[in-house]
């Protein structure tokens, strides 16, 4: 006689989406209960003592584990047969054969730069961290970037370039609602990270302000004291105007300014020549609200500015960030406790994903690929020649631009940029160019539909890894079930190519161990996860990096110790002794520049890369809905979430809707010089006359990102998702 086993314990973990990367518990649910217990499902159930969602989830969260008992996830590896050009199940070791064969021969025959590899905002750090070690030093290729670079690089850039460090918030999320006044720029985080939205609410309801600065009236402008519409595009026009404002009303904190930074003259003179009125022409938004705005942000005692891709998905979205890093600078808010500028990250690893070496210029621990001093610690850990390392490559979109001409295989991992890259037409005709293309997915994504090879990887819920949220917050999402039969890891993945191209030092598959080498690679760098363990992350539901080792346990292991940079972003706890409490608050003593300060840039507006004309009149701006997340490749498959958000729309406003003579529901072309994109008009006074909207989750022809531009940010390589010129024709049907 059996007695039956006893109920699997439950989880707590984290959601699979967005970088708020909410805190849940998982309680697997075994075959035998009745309906809903079928092998591999698992049930949600709210977890309050995480600090950052107290047990709120929106819709996607809560419906997350549906993707992981869809009958759509795939299961076994697929492979393209060459007679009948159609992708057939195959086993593991033939679909790894035929990658490894795949790059192998492209790198035999162009050179290692002809093997291109792209990942993923959502991978794990250890993920990350892998898939960045795997492109430079097994297979040797500089060409290696990710989807984040779509998402936040611009602030990530800004950041850099003005405070020396990039952490998405340097400071805990729950400060917005004990701050006096919050800038909200282009952020509609009511639908895309509902849980946040109560810091808002508690900051209004204990006295403070909120702005929004959005050319639609959506659900978090409707909660503003204040909302501001620009004309897209114009937001760093916006922060200039405000920033000369608050010169012209003596309110800048000239003791901070001397004190804490560098460069104002230069800024001043820049934000004086956008004066109120002419800030007005190019925004759209009247001298009397820059003022209330200017108002609300001084008069309060401590305020911030939060931004999201709306000034930062812009062929200037550096600048843009950058203007409104001066407003704070100028005002002194920043380096203090309460105030200062944060950028609200998107994808659920977004932050980390960017700082352990998937980027194309960088190595883990945020270290960059150029620095001859970073490439030999790396190189140092990973066992190579610092000269065995290749230089930088090429951003996401200029990597996707060369696929089929320079490069001609690519491994694809945690990515369908055939959704949500821009110029997505083209893209999608670069991909089908190539020579070879592998792509290890949960689903079969378009991108995925066009492979040789498909492997079939585990999701959130049945592996372990450690992500990074926009706090710079390092948590742990740990596995509740076991994949299914004939899926693995992406880890498993890496290490089995690896092995397979002659890789001998060992590649592991394992979470904990690839972790464990992380943060050595990282010890020493601008974020230092070398005193975060996962047993530290259990323990305290999360660690802020940087995190150095303590100075003992650094000298035991032979790493670099305390990093100067690190010791200088912060003042909570650096000095204690033993371990390193981890950095909730960055910039309280001095900002992670050479000297100290925090750095003023001199910037001016300047127009979006197309601007209307003749045959292309109107803006046309992307973005998120409530129910989808990103390219939509999980969410769509979500029945609850599809009959929320069926598909894509084309927002405008009654004026332009009647000059088009179009109707509610009716089918809309939006048109640009990239190409056509079709969807149903919904009419809404709550966008501006000269602008329509279309969220961008969906592939077909109602596909956004067929229509936007590819135009990169200078500095940040991040492409113009927010604005591009259009004209609007009614469809057919
Ligand atoms: Fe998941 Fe983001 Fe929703 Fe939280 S807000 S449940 S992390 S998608």
């Amino acid at each position: 006689e059996h007695s039956p086993a006893p109920d699997p314990a439950p989880v707590d973990t984290h959601c699979p989406y967005c970088s708020l990367q909410c805190g849940m518990t998982l309680r697997p649910t075994p075959p035998d209960r009745g309906s809903g217990g079928t092998p591999g499902s698992v049930e949600v159930i709210e977890r309050t003592a995480f600090p950052v969602n107290r047990g709120a989830l929106c819709g996607k969260g809560r419906t997350a584990p549906a993707v992981l008992s869809s009958r759509v996830r795939l299961t076994e590896p697929l492979v393209r047969r060459p007679d009948s050009g159609r992708l057939e199940p195959a086993t593991w070791e033939e679909a790894l054969d035929r990658i490894a064969e795949g790059l192998e021969a492209t790198g035999r025959a162009h050179g290692r730069d002809a093997v291109g590899v792209f990942g993923g905002g959502g991978l794990t750090n250890e993920k990350a961290y892998a898939l960045g070690k795997f492109a430079r030093v097994v297979l040797g290729t500089s060409q290696i970037d990710y989807n984040g670079r779509f998402c936040m690089s611009s602030a990530a850039a800004a950041h850099q370039r003005a405070f020396g460090l990039d952490r998405g918030l340097p400071f805990p999320l729950a400060d917005v609602a004990r701050t006096g006044c919050v800038v909200l720029v282009g952020s509609n985080l009511a639908e895309t990270m509902p849980p946040a939205l109560r810091y808002l609410t508690e900051l209004k309801e204990a006295g403070g302000r909120l702005i929004v600065v959005d050319p639609r009236r959506t659900r978090t402008a409707e909660q503003a004291d204040l909302h501001l519409a620009p004309r897209p595009g114009t937001d760093l026009a916006l922060a200039l105007g405000l920033l000369h404002l608050v010169v012209a009303e003596g309110r800048v904190d000239e003791e901070f300014v001397e004190r804490r930074t560098s460069g104002w003259p230069e800024a001043r003179a820049a934000a004086m020549a956008h004066w109120p009125e002419l800030v007005e022409r190019i925004t759209g938004v009247p001298v009397p609200d820059l003022r209330k705005a200017v108002t609300m942000f001084c008069d309060a005692e401590n305020s911030m500015v939060l931004t999201a891709r709306g000034p930062e998905q812009q062929s200037k979205g550096t600048d843009t960030v950058g203007a409104w890093i001066n407003l704070c600078l100028a005002t002194g808010r920043a380096g203090r406790p309460l105030s200062g500028y944060g950028c609200l990250t998107g994808q659920g690893n977004g932050q980390g994903g960017r700082e352990h070496g998937q980027k194309a210029d960088q190595l883990p621990g945020y270290r960059k690929l150029a620095d001859p001093a970073a490439r030999a610690h790396v190189a140092a850990v990973w066992g190579v020649e610092p000269d065995a390392l290749p230089g930088p490559g090429r951003s996401a979109y200029e990597l996707l631009d060369a696929l089929g001409q320079d490069v001609r295989a690519l491994l694809l991992m945690g990515s369908n940029p055939l959704v949500s890259a821009p110029r997505a037409a083209h893209v999608e005709s670069r991909l089908r160019s190539l020579d070879f293309l592998a792509v290890a997915d949960v689903v079969l994504s378009e991108t995925a539909a066009l492979a040789d090879v498909v492997l079939p990887v585990a999701q959130w819920a049945e592996e372990t890894g450690t992500m990074t949220n926009l706090e710079g917050r390092v948590i742990l999402r740990r596995a509740a079930l076991t994949p299914p039969p004939g899926v693995r890891t992406d880890l498993s993945v890496l290490s089995g190519l690896a092995a397979r191209l002659g890789w001998e030092k060992g590649f592991p598959a394992d979470a904990e161990e690839v972790f464990e080498e992380l943060r050595r690679a990282s010890a020493g760098g601008p974020a230092d996860y070398s005193g975060i363990t996962y047993r530290r992350i259990a323990e305290e539901d999360g660690v802020f990096w940087p995190c150095p080792e303590s100075a003992e346990e650094s000298a035991g292991t032979g790493t670099e110790g305390t990093p100067k940079e690190a010791e200088g972003a912060h003042s909570e706890g650096a000095e204690r002794p033993g371990p390193h409490p981890g950095t909730p608050r960055l910039f309280l003593d001095r900002f992670a520049t050479d000297d100290g300060r925090a750095r003023f840039v001199p910037v001016s507006h300047r127009p979006a890369a197309e601007e209307p004309d003749a045959t292309y009149p109107v803006l046309l701006t992307t973005g998120r809905v409530l129910a989808q997340y990103q390219s939509g490749a999980q969410t769509r498959r979500v029945a609850e979430l599809n009959e929320a958000a069926p598909g894509p729309y084309v927002q405008l406003h009654p004026l332009l809707a009647e000059r088009l003579g179009a109707v509610e529901g009716a089918p809309i072309t939006v048109v640009s010089r990239r190409g056509r994109a079709v969807a149903p008009a919904r009419i809404s006074r709550d966008i501006r006359p000269d602008t329509v909207f279309m969220p961008f989750h969906w592939a077909g022809p109602g596909r956004a990102n067929t229509v936007t531009n590819p135009a990169l940010d200078p500095v940040s390589r991040m492409p113009e998702f927010k604005v591009c010129a259009v004209r609007l024709e009614l469809a057919e049907g």
